[in-house]
C-alpha cells in the first residue's frame, strides 16, 4: 500500500498540470471545464493502472511524462464531430449505418435563418406546420392527400393507432417483418394498441385465408412489403387489388406499409420491378406508408399518402403532435420532393449515384489506379456489383465499378482509421471499394485515404 501511495505522489497534480503552458492554452479553445475534466480522467486513470499493478519502476515516471500529451489527444478527441464525414465505398447506396440516402449539397439557406414553419405569409398570421407540403407530397405520391411525420415506424405506428386502436388488424404470417434498427411488425403493432390477428402460412397466404379472418372487430388488413428479404418457391400471396376488394366489401381499409418509397420503374437502372408507391394507391390501398431516406432520396421522415377520408383523421390524431417532423427534414423534404416533381432527379445524390453508368465509373476507376500506382499502392480497376441497400430490392445487384487492393482485413480496418475514414468490403482476400457510392469529389480523399493506410500497413510489417 506504501508503495502505491509514494507512486501515486510521484504523479503532477492538477493544478500543476493547469499551469503547464501547453494544457493552459488549450482552455480558450476546449474551455477551462472541459480542460478540468480531461486533467482529472487522465490522473484517475493511471492512478488506477498503477493500483491494478499495471504499471511498476520507470514505467510510472514515463506514463507521467506522457499525461499531458495524453490530456491534449483526448480534448482534440472530445472536440471532434459526433457524427463524422465518411467516404462510402462499400457499395451500398442506402446504407443505413452510414445514413441511408445522403442529402443534397446545396442545403436551402432557409435553415440558417428565421422560416416561414407555422406562418401565413400572405395573411400574416399563424399558419398550419405541414400545409404547405402536404399537397405536394400527395402529388408525388399519386394520392388525394398526404402527411409526414418523423420514420416510417412512426408512420405505421399513427395509422394503425389511429385507425385500429384496440381493434384487430388482420397479418400474413409471410409479412411479420423485422427491419434492421430493431423495428419488429408486431412490436410496432402492439406499441400501436392494436391486435395483430396473423393469416395464412410464411409461403402461401390465400384471400380465404384473410376473408376467414375478419370479424366484427377487425379495423383494418395490413399489408407489409418483404423488404429486405425474398421467399422463393411456392408461394402465394393475393394481389394488392383483391385485397383492396375484400377490405372494401366489409368496410374495411387496406393498409400498405411499402418501405422504400419507391416511385420509378426501377428497370430504369438496371433492377428488378418492386411495386410503386402510386401503383399501390391504383390498386386500390387506402393508405401507404413510406420512409423519405429510402428511394425518395431525401431526410429521415415517414409519409403516409392515401384518400383523404383516411389521412386527414390521422393530421388530427393526439400522437400526431409527437411525431411531427422538425423544420430542418421539412425543409430538406420540400426541396427534394420538387426535384421529384420537376423530373429533375439528378439534384438528388442518390439518383445520380444510380445514373453514373459503368463506363463513368470505369474511367474514374483507371485514373485512380494509376495515380494510386504511381504513390506505391498496388490497385487496380475491378468490375464490382452494387446493391441498393436501406432493405430494398434485397436480391438485386447493380453493375459497377471500383478498385481492388491485395491487403485483406488489416487493410480494410486500415482505411477507417485515416481521416475521413473510408469503409469499403472483403471480396475473395481482397479489399474492394466501389465507386457507385463515392462522390465523384471524393476520389482524390480516397486516393490520400489508401496512400495513407496503405503506408501505415507497410510500416507495422516493417516493425515486426
Ligand atoms: C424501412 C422500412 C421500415 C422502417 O422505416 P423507418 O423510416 O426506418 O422507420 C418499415 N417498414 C418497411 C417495409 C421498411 O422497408
Amino acid at each position: 500500500m506504501a508503495d502505491v501511495e509514494s507512486s501515486f505522489r510521484r504523479i503532477p497534480a492538477i493544478h500543476r498540470l493547469l499551469e503547464s503552458s501547453c494544457i493552459r492554452d488549450t482552455i480558450a479553445i476546449y474551455g477551462r471545464d472541459s480542460v478540468m475534466d480531461a486533467c482529472r480522467a487522465a490522473v484517475d486513470a493511471l492512478r488506477q493502472r498503477i493500483v491494478d499493478g499495471e504499471l511498476e519502476g520507470t514505467a510510472i515516471d514515463a506514463a507521467c511524462d506522457a499525461l499531458e500529451s495524453e490530456i491534449l489527444q483526448s480534448l482534440h478527441s472530445s472536440a471532434q464531430p459526433a457524427y463524422p464525414r465518411v467516404i462510402n465505398a462499400a457499395g451500398v447506396l442506402i446504407h443505413t449505418n452510414l445514413g441511408r440516402a445522403p442529402l443534397v449539397q446545396d442545403i436551402p439557406d432557409s435553415l440558417a435563418s428565421y422560416l416561414a414553419l407555422e406562418y401565413d405569409i400572405a395573411a400574416g398570421q399563424r399558419g398550419q406546420r405541414l400545409a404547405p407540403l402536404r399537397d405536394r407530397l400527395a402529388r408525388l405520391s399519386g394520392a388525394e392527400s398526404a402527411i409526414m411525420v418523423n420514420n416510417n415506424a412512426a408512420a405505421l405506428l399513427l395509422i394503425l393507432a389511429g385507425h385500429a386502436h384496440g381493434r384487430q388488424v388482420i397479418v400474413s404470417r409471410g409479412q411479420l417483418i423485422e427491419i434492421g434498427g430493431s423495428f419488429r411488425l408486431p412490436q410496432v403493432m402492439a406499441a400501436s394498441g392494436c391486435h395483430l390477428v396473423e393469416v395464412g402460412c410464411t409461403n402461401r397466404t390465400h384471400l380465404s385465408d384473410y376473408e376467414r379472418a375478419i370479424t366484427g372487430d377487425t379495423a383494418a388488413i395490413l399489408v407489409a412489403h418483404h423488404s429486405n428479404f425474398r421467399i422463393v418457391g411456392f408461394t402465394a400471396e393475393p394481389g394488392i387489388d383483391e385485397l383492396a376488394g375484400l377490405a372494401h366489401s366489409y368496410e374495411l381499409p387496406l393498409l400498405v406499409d411499402q418501405g422504400s418509397g419507391n416511385l420509378y420503374d426501377l428497370r430504369r437502372w438496371g433492377l428488378g420491378s418492386e411495386p410503386t408507391v402510386t401503383s399501390l394507391l391504383d390498386a386500390g390501398a387506402d393508405l401507404v406508408c413510406f420512409s423519405g431516406d429510402k428511394l425518395l432520396g431525401g431526410p429521415q421522415a415517414g409519409i403516409v399518402a392515401g384518400s383523404r377520408r383516411w389521412v386527414e383523421p390521422l393530421a388530427r390524431h393526439p400522437m400526431y403532435r409527437a411525431l411531427r417532423p422538425d423544420k430542418t427534414s421539412l425543409v430538406l423534404m420540400d426541396q427534394v420532393v420538387r426535384a421529384h416533381l420537376s423530373g429533375h432527379l439528378e439534384r438528388i445524390p442518390l439518383f445520380r449515384m444510380l445514373e453514373a453508368s459503368v463506363e463513368t465509373l470505369k474511367k474514374r476507376a483507371s485514373r485512380l489506379g494509376r495515380r494510386l500506382r504511381e504513390r506505391g499502392v498496388p490497385a487496380r480497376g475491378q468490375a464490382t456489383r452494387a446493391a441498393l441497400g436501406g432493405g430494398t430490392t434485397p436480391a438485386e445487384t447493380i453493375a459497377s465499378y471500383g478498385i481492388a487492393i491485395a491487403g485483406g482485413q488489416r487493410l480494410l480496418d486500415a482505411l477507417r482509421t485515416v481521416s475521413p475514414p473510408v469503409i469499403g468490403r472483403i471480396e475473395d482476400d481482397r479489399v474492394i471499394l466501389d465507386l457507385r457510392t463515392v462522390f465523384p469529389d471524393q476520389d482524390h480523399d480516397l486516393e490520400n485515404a489508401l496512400v495513407a493506410s496503405y503506408g501505415r500497413l507497410e510500416t507495422n510489417e516493417a516493425g515486426r
